[in-house]
């Protein structure tokens, strides 16, 4: 069997060889690669290698394997028997152009880059590891993208031009003819100017020290100051020490620094996380404007309403995270996003998805037809400078109640104090449940792999209802030999998602889990957490700002109102519909529904459907019936 599988991958080679393209790339996780364990057993098995080609050789510096892609046949014995399923090899589909960029042998690659828009926004959706951060990068001009030639080194860091070295001038070579080679052309020689918001706004107290107010002053480029700290609501905070900002304030200040230098192309990545639903309407407002005076703008956004404000035009990625990641054409906002609901994109004939994101209206449980799982009486809670009230209520069996309301109103108080986790002033829980509780700020203090985590404190590990119903979903599989420590910020928040959801409990509470994940990932959580509240009978509360996300999830809903930072309004559980209009009425926003998907989408402000649905008090707005 095996002499027959080699001859067979003999050939293949050979012809697959005759081709001058490569068809197929070999990705090695690294952090999942551990040779010390399994000493080299892709090495041991490669057929290439049992016929003395250096099919896959050791890496003098890193000691992991090198798989050599001209070599390598494709024939998957290496991906079967690694044992920390740390080899993908992958067939690319046949269309592709030449690539962009590939961060080394064996690492991801990048085919295509999206269009920049004079006096527009161009969005960028698409799930993590797809290359969204690698193109701002590029297009902001800190990385010189190597167009697939990973053995060339950046000859910006102390070269000499030479050869083996990358420029700026072999790019624009590239790009002749096209709109880039002008735009890289004047990218490298400075006559134009890029600003790139990064996505890791939690790094920048190690970048920048001092208080807010004369660090945002310096940058005053535009003399923009007063507008844009009034629209970002930072007026608080101009006295507060960086170091001290919360992540919320952290974004808010990175995009005003940003948005106050004088640029011609803007470049934000990843700019609602941490926000609420006001903070990420008043960013979209900041950043629109700067399209609007004429800049050429590009963002990158998980939040679906947030990036269909916000944009123009939108270009989605597809490929495999990790793996590659392509650009497609550039569509309009409205179009882009429905083909990314729907799953496919048409111009490309690729399915993204098998199949499409369905946004039903459930009609919210009756007040006298719900079973009741658990109920509180009136709370209110008081800290020094803070009060909370929450009207009494109940949660039913088998829904999904979700929370939402500015950032500092009491959302997480409320959770804890139903999770038992503190008490309240006055009032109690009289109806206990066994609750299961995800926090808001996620702990990554454990010393030890994921999989040591998982047999620590998810209740069910091992079961083969777990391995179904929460590893496979939450694609936990791939990081049980990670360090918890190492975790991404989403690969943090997938981990305790299924953690909380591995627990025998009555009552699910999840504070803020769409944080850190891409739309495919939020999808997923939606999906299993309903699955698993509906297997058990039992039910969830969940505390989110992403509207689509809520819009998707919910049952029936509670709105927090009040004034940040000082009181906070709790009401009951009711349907979403009114605790939308009573959320959105007061932020002064109303939401139309998509005639095609039927998603949530942001009204333009004063236009004819916001005035109309203002003066019928539909804030927001549900069916046509
Ligand atoms: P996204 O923003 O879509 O989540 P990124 O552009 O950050 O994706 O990364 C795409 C892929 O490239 C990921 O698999 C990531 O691990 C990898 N990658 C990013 N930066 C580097 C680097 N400096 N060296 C090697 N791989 C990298
Ligand atoms: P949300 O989750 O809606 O953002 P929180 O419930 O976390 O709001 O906080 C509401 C308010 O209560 C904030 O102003 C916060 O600073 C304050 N607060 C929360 N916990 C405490 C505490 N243990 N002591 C004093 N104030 C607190
Ligand atoms: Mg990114
Ligand atoms: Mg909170």
């Amino acid at each position: 069997m095996f002499i027959v599988s080699l001859l067979f991958c003999y050939f293949f080679k050979y012809f697959y060889l005759s081709g001058d393209k490569l068809s197929r790339i070999s990705i090695l996780d690294q952090s999942r690669c551990q040779p010390k364990k399994c000493n080299y057993t892709c090495i041991d098995y490669c057929p290439g290698v049992r016929m003395e080609e250096d099919t896959i050789v050791i890496d003098e510096k890193s000691k992991k394997p090198l798989i050599s892609e001209e070599l390598c046949n494709g024939c998957g014995i290496c991906t079967n028997r690694c044992p920390f399923k740390a080899i993908n090899v992958i067939n690319l589909p046949e269309t592709l152009d030449d690539p962009i960029h590939r961060y080394g042998q064996n690492k991801f690659e990048l085919f295509g880059l999206p269009t920049v828009r004079k006096g527009n926004v161009v969005g960028i959706l698409g799930p993590n590891g797809m290359g969204k951060s690698t193109i701002l990068r590029i297009l902001s001009g800190e990385l010189i993208p190597n167009l697939g030639n990973y053995e060339i080194t950046d000859g910006r860091n102390g070269g000499n031009g030479g050869i083996g070295e990358n420029n700026w001038d072999k790019v624009i070579e590239h790009f002749k003819g096209s709109e880039l080679q002008q735009y890289f052309k004047n990218l490298s020689n400075g006559e134009i100017k890029a600003i790139h918001k990064s996505q890791m706004i939690d790094q920048l107290p190690k970048f920048v020290k001092g208080k807010v107010k004369p660090l945002l002053l310096n940058l005053d480029e535009r003399g923009k100051f007063d507008e844009i700290v009034d629209d970002l609501d930072l007026k608080n905070v101009l006295d507060r020490e960086i170091k001290h900002l919360s992540g919320g304030e952290l974004q808010r200040l990175a995009i005003a620094a940003a948005s106050l230098r004088e640029a011609d192309f803007y470049y934000f990545d990843e700019p609602t996380s941490w926000l609420d639903v006001s903070q990420r309407l008043n960013a979209v407002k900041v950043i629109r404007s700067l399209a609007e005076s004429g800049k050429s703008v590009m963002a990158i956004e998980h939040d679906l309403a947030s990036l269909d404000a916000l944009s123009d035009y939108v270009h989605v990625l597809y490929g495999e995270p990790g793996g590659y990641g392509v650009v497609s054409g550039m569509k309009g906002v409205r179009v882009g996003i429905n083909a990314y609901i729907n799953g496919f994109l048409k111009e490309e004939n690729v399915r993204i998805r098998k199949n499409p994101i369905e946004f039903t209206i459930r009609p919210p449980t009756a007040e006298e037809e719900g079973e009741v799982l658990s109920s509180y009486t009136n709370i209110e809670k008081d800290f020094k400078g803070f009060s909370l009230e929450c009207d009494a209520g109940e949660i039913y069996h088998d829904e999904i109640v979700t929370a939402f309301g500015s950032n500092g109103i009491g959302k997480t108080t409320f959770a804890k104090i139903l999770a038992e986790k503190i008490k309240p002033t006055t009032g109690k829980v009289d109806k206990k449940v066994e609750i299961s509780y995800k926090g808001q700020y996620l702990d990554s203090d454990f010393e030890g792999r994921v999989e040591d985590y998982l047999y620590t404190y998810a209740s069910s590990y091992g079961s083969n209802l777990f391995k179904s119903e929460i590893l496979k979903p939450f694609s936990l599989e791939e990081l049980l030999e990670k360090n918890l420590k190492d975790l991404s910020g989403g690969e943090l928040q997938r981990l305790m998602v299924a953690v909380t959801l591995s627990q025998d409990a009555q009552l699910y509470v999840f504070d803020e889990p769409t944080a850190f994940l891409d739309v495919e990932q939020r999808l997923i959580a939606a999906k299993t957490i309903r699955k698993i509240i509906e297997s058990k009978n039992a039910a969830a509360l969940i505390i989110d700002h992403d509207i689509v996300f809520i819009d998707y999830i919910s049952d029936r809903a509670m709105v927090f109102y009040g004034e940040p930072g000082l009181n906070g309004i709790a009401t009951k559980p009711t349907a979403l519909k009114d605790a939308m209009n009573k959320f959105l009425e007061d932020l002064k926003i109303t939401f139309r529904r998509d005639k095609e998907t039927k998603r949530p989408r942001v009204n333009k402000f004063d236009s004819y459907l916001d005035r109309e649905q203002k003066s019928k008090n539909e804030y927001y707005y549900i069916s046509d019936s």
